[in-house]
């Protein structure tokens, strides 16, 4: 705790002892780093600054802010765990382990962390960092992520607080972990437990913790198409049970065909088949490589018109579908909703992060076309 007083990083959560600030920052760390995480932070608490303004808030908005970071199901659990403690705990953040355990999103680190670092609750954790440092400090040579080496792993975390201050200690630890017990080339020379350390000792910082070898990375082809239709351009909001339920995207599906015609005649089939509306298409506007897990994808982002035919007559600001046409719809279409949207409006709507960055090459040609004229 005293190298935690000297050395820990001023970090914008650990200025308060609000729960729902920390518990906010918790939820925004998982998967993701501090740098990334801050000004996404300090945005969100700006917007919502309790838990009852997140609570009342719509979830478009919750996903608005948090467009870019990545894992919306966090985002989703956060919004939904605070209505229920608005509904339930009286808009306050449970004392109480089991009662924050039961919320959507938390889990045990979660808790211990939200507890003991705005109550000083007596509450271990076990995350990445400690994980590392808890298992060098053992000297454990199992599978950490294992059910004997979580036990282990968590009994030590909760052997070692103290009777006083075990938030500033849980905190000291994942500093520790993170800037000191590094995964590579760990600082022992500067490591104020070096002396307790048995893995420095015998030299196994390079085999403790044991790794657990790296998920293949996958190739993956897809095509995205901007659809446009008298000056507005088609998006779809994704399904809800999705990794991007709620967010907004062009329609984007898998690709197999190869040559200019054959890609043409594969996205007009993927349109027809997800949106029921038939295009025609005109151009490759751009290609993007993006990673999800352990996915490479290659996003080709095409754009087409929507055909004079498609509408039967019927309006083309409408995508208005006969009663046959829903019933189709509703088993087949993968999209929770699809909207007509000038490209000046996209900046309202929570999109992918490959999604924004067709929005804005949208927006920059607009610009580029309007000073042409
Ligand atoms: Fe980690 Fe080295 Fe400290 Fe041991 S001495 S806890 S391996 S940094």
């Amino acid at each position: 705790m005293a190298w935690f007083r000297k050395h820990g990083r001023a970090l914008p959560w650990r200025d308060t002892s609000d729960p729902y600030a920390i518990w906010v920052s918790e939820i925004m760390l998982q998967q993701t780093q501090v740098a990334t995480v801050i000004p996404y932070y300090e945005r969100f608490l700006l917007r919502f600054p309790t838990v009852a303004a997140l609570a009342a808030a719509d979830e478009h908005d919750v996903l608005r802010l948090w467009e870019g970071l990545g894992y919306y199901r966090r985002a989703r659990q956060l919004h939904a765990a605070a209505k229920r403690i608005v509904s339930d705990h009286g808009g306050r953040f449970p004392h109480d382990v089991e009662a924050a355990r039961h919320l959507p999103g938390i889990g045990r680190y979660t808790a211990g962390a939200v507890l003991s670092f705005a109550f000083d609750a007596r509450e271990p954790i076990l995350e990445a960092n400690t994980l590392r440092l808890f298992a060098r400090l053992l000297a454990f040579r199992g599978d950490p992520l294992a059910a004997a080496g979580q036990k282990l792993l968590w009994s030590a975390a909760e052997a070692i607080l103290p009777r006083r201050s075990s938030g500033v200690l849980n905190q000291a630890l994942i500093e520790l972990g993170s800037q000191v017990c590094t995964p590579r080339e760990p600082h022992c020379s500067r490591c104020p437990v070096a002396s307790l350390c048995p893995t420095n000792r015998d030299g196994l910082q390079d085999v403790v913790p044991t790794r657990m070898p790296k998920p293949k990375i996958e190739h993956v082809r897809e095509a995205s198409v901007v659809v446009r239709n008298r000056g507005k351009v088609l998006l779809v909001q994704r399904a809800s049970g999705e990794r991007w339920a709620g967010l907004w995207d062009f329609p984007r599906f898998p690709l197999a065909a190869d040559g200019e015609s054959a890609v043409h005649q594969e996205l007009i089939d993927s349109v027809n088949r997800l949106c029921k509306l038939r295009i025609e298409p005109r151009r490759l506007l751009t290609t993007l490589r993006h990673g999800v897990t352990r996915f490479r994808i290659t996003l080709e982002c095409h754009e087409a018109d929507l055909a004079a035919a498609a509408t039967n007559g019927r309006s083309q600001e409408s995508i208005a579908l006969s009663q046959a046409d829903i019933a189709i719809h509703e088993q087949t279409n993968p999209f929770a909703d699809q909207r007509w949207v000038p490209p000046a409006k996209l900046a309202d709507y929570a999109l992918s992060v490959t999604g924004r960055k067709i929005a804005r090459l949208l927006s920059a040609s607009g610009r580029r076309r309007a000073q042409a004229i």
